[in-house]
């Protein structure tokens, strides 16, 4: 069959990399001029990996195995450590932290892109798009993967259903050494004045971001002159490498937080979504870019049943959205430290299964 796919992100490019072996022709369309590199990097959970390696793509090859998820008060009391090697042993492929720009490279290699190609138009029942400055395409299959603000999406449903809640990210890499740049560990500090999160991303890097509560015209949100005053007053007095990272901000990333519904259909005829276009969510549980990669990998085996794809996508990826919409690690739980870290490796295993359809059709490997 031949796939048109709009958007070079992580679930496009994942997508035409599963059609191309499945035997279909793809072709990516991407408004970009050239790989859309920008961003953070992402965690990517071992159904993730499991996906990539099968398209082969290796991760590990760019950024930094997780070996723990620890939490922490903001004063630098460990409350409560996940082992993610329990989760590597249980599903057979790691966790790792990688800057997004990275993977999206990586991915792209070999994959038939046409940059500069912004698609301004869809006929859903004909999957056809029409391309910004003349030139129509058509194909079999139309898939929008063309992320939060999807083109298709919109043709499709109408509007932006998605809504912002009141938490927004600000984030960016440090390569000022700290104890967590080389380790394997990921680190979530929740105090009543918001979270910081910190992360290795490999070659150097630490993936830092501060979640704190804004909305537009309010302190902290895009275009805060005294942003970086701010944080430092905000986040000043916590526990090492916080002050470290607040001495070396650079032009962080503003993301705020979306959430919509997910309807159980989100195609029309031979048109369809992947990735953010269909179920964008809050960073909070760490699962766009996974979503992304799974929608992925069932779509290019389900391409006879769009319906059926989006009915088994939709119930899982709603899992992480109404999770991830609770803002659960922004909250300031010091009965965290309650938690036995068997216990709350055990949770976050089951959890990594139940929020991958990957994993879900493996029972062999996940039993
Ligand atoms: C520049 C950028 C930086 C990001 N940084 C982070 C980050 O730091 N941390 C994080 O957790 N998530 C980040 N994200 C989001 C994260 O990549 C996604 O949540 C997840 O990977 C799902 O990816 P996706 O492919 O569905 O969407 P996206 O990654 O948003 O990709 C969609 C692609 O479609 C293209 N596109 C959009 N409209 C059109 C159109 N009309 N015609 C043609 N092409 C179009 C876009 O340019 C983009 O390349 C970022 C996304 C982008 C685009």
């Amino acid at each position: 069959m031949r796939v048109i796919v709009v958007g070079a992100g992580v679930a496009g490019l994942a997508l035409a990399r599963g059609l191309l072996a499945a035997g279909h022709e793809a072709e990516v369309y991407e408004e970009s001029p050239e790989p859309r590199a920008a961003g953070g990097s992402v965690t990517l959970w071992p159904g993730s990996t499991a996906i990539l390696a099968g398209l082969e793509v290796d991760p590990t090859r760019l950024g930094r195995r997780l070996e723990t998820m620890e939490s922490w008060s903001s004063g630098g009391r460990r409350l409560v450590t996940v082992d993610l090697t329990a989760a590597e042993r249980r599903y057979g492929h790691p966790t790792v932290h990688v800057a997004r720009g990275e993977l999206v490279e990586l991915l792209a290699e070999g994959v038939p892109v046409t940059y500069g190609a912004r698609v301004e138009h869809v006929d859903p029942d004909r999957a056809e798009a029409r391309l910004a400055g003349g030139g129509t395409v058509r194909g079999d299959v139309l898939v929008g993967a063309d992320g939060r603000r999807s083109v298709v999406r919109r043709t499709l449903w109408g509007g932006d259903p998605a809504r912002l809640t009141r938490w927004v990210t600000w984030q960016g890499f440090t390569t000022a050494p700290t104890p967590l740049t080389e380790g394997s560990a990921a680190v979530l500090m929740a105090g009543l004045r918001g979270l910081c999160g910190l992360a290795p991303a490999g070659g150097g890097r630490l993936l830092w971001w501060f979640d704190v509560r804004s909305a537009p015209g309010e302190p902290f949100w895009a275009g805060d002159p005294r942003l970086a005053d701010r944080l430092r007053e905000r986040f000043g007095g916590w526990a090492d490498p916080v002050p470290t990272v607040l001495e070396s901000l650079d032009e962080p990333d503003f993301f705020p937080h979306p959430r919509h519904p997910i309807p159980s259909v989100w195609g029309r005829g031979p048109t369809t979504l992947a990735g953010d276009a269909a179920h964008s969510m809050p960073p909070t549980m760490a699962q766009g870019a996974n979503q992304a990669l799974e929608d992925a990998w069932l779509l290019a085996r389900s391409l006879g049943d769009l319906r059926g794809y989006e009915r088994a996508r939709a119930r899982v990826a709603r899992r992480s959205a109404r999770l991830a919409g609770t803002e659960i690690t922004d909250m300031h739980r010091p009965a965290a430290g309650l938690v036995p870290d068997r216990l709350a490796t055990w949770l976050n295993t089951a959890w990594l299964r139940r929020a991958s359809t990957y994993l879900l059709a493996e029972p062999a490997r996940a039993s």
